[in-house]
């Protein structure tokens, strides 16, 4: 039986980003009670930790964090048109990035096989000194500076998000500890991402980003997975695999155009945990990050939950056409693919 970790809290539901904005606690509410409904053998409930302030700063300057923790003494504060505060955003934002921290240690010290992370605020824009795209602190990223921290040497992370993790890109470009792998809607928000986001100096190779135009689902997205995500991802030999896990590319979603299914995300996350156990026993923790649709995020967390409780040599279903992505896929393989010793 595989066993997996559900880190969660109801606190996650205090921040709360302003008048009818789509990052809402009610998302958080919807996973929770979809997760309670599962009826999965080996799921365990665990509540999360706080982010220390040390660990915090693994990411992110001290002026920054310093900021954030300000916001906590007034009613809201904005740090963009889109990224706004209550009084109970610093502490939300801390106990998301230590409910990466927890499920990370959950599948690092073995107490599970594999754990998702349903938080929020979301992670993957924030930078090093900003807040941005609903982000404050990079849960993503401070989860796998802790696991380098901790001494592994490879650590991947996938980003399904509908948007660019422009931060969690930004963190690690110059790094070879981290492979940063994305599918993402493009041009969009926030504009980063492009083929040739090729990471940087000994990082060079180790940033790889599949920009899509609007319009592309299943088909598409799992044919990258398994012509440029897989093949890479083989070829670095994770240690340990990290999921941005955003479901905003989901075809009901207000914000994006993609039109990836709950089947679809089931298969990327097959795929994820293929390479997992080929490479590192099978460990993997997504951690959410977008998505906008109650009902598609409940859906899609729901196939992703399932197939986490699944043996991981199932048979990869929906045999790849989506043949409109193919000369993206072609140009990443000839610039940052040659980088990489292909098979
Ligand atoms: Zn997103």
């Amino acid at each position: 039986m595989v066993k997996t970790a559900i880190v969660t809290d109801r606190r996650y539901l205090k921040h709360f980003a302003g008048r009818a904005h789509p990052e809402r606690p009610e998302r958080v509410r919807v996973m929770i009670e979809m997760a309670e409904s599962l009826e999965r053998a080996g799921l365990d409930f665990c509540p999360p930790r706080e982010a220390t302030l040390e660990e915090i700063a693994l990411c992110h300057t001290s002026d920054y964090i310093a900021l954030v923790e300000k916001t906590s003494h007034v009613d809201r504060y904005d740090f963009d048109a889109d990224t706004h505060t209550s009084r109970d955003t610093y502490s939300a934002a801390l106990l998301a990035a230590g409910g990466a921290l927890t499920a990370v240690e959950a599948v690092f010290e073995g107490g599970a096989d594999n754990a998702f992370a349903i938080v929020r605020p979301p992670g993957h824009h924030a930078l090093p000194n900003r807040a941005m795209g609903f982000c404050f602190f990079n849960n993503v990223a401070i989860a796998a500076s802790w696991l380098l921290k901790r001494g592994l040497e490879r650590v991947m992370v996938v980003d399904w998000d509908l948007h660019h993790g422009n931060g969690t890109q930004d963190i690690f470009y110059k790094s070879k500890n981290l492979l940063y792998v994305s599918t993402h809607q493009y041009p969009h928000y926030p504009g980063t991402g492009s083929l040739y986001d090729m990471g940087a100096g000994e990082g060079i190779g180790y940033t790889v980003n599949a920009p899509m135009p609007a319009g592309f689902g299943d088909p598409e997205y799992l044919r990258v997975f398994d012509e440029l995500i897989l093949p890479i991802g083989r070829a670095f030999k994770p240690e340990f695999i990290l999921v941005s896990a955003g479901f905003d590319c989901h075809f009901r979603d207000p914000l994006g155009a993609m039109e990836v299914t709950e089947t679809g995300f089931e298969q990327m996350a097959r795929r994820v945990r293929r390479l997992a156990a080929e490479s590192c026993g099978g460990k993997v923790v997504a951690v959410l990050e977008g998505g906008y649709d109650l009902e598609a995020l409940a859906n899609s967390g729901r196939a992703v939950l399932e197939e986490f409780g699944r043996e991981a040599d199932e048979p990869l279903q929906n045999p790849p056409r989506g043949d409109r992505v193919m000369p993206i896929i072609e140009r990443a393989l000839q610039s940052v693919g040659k980088y990489w010793d292909l098979a």
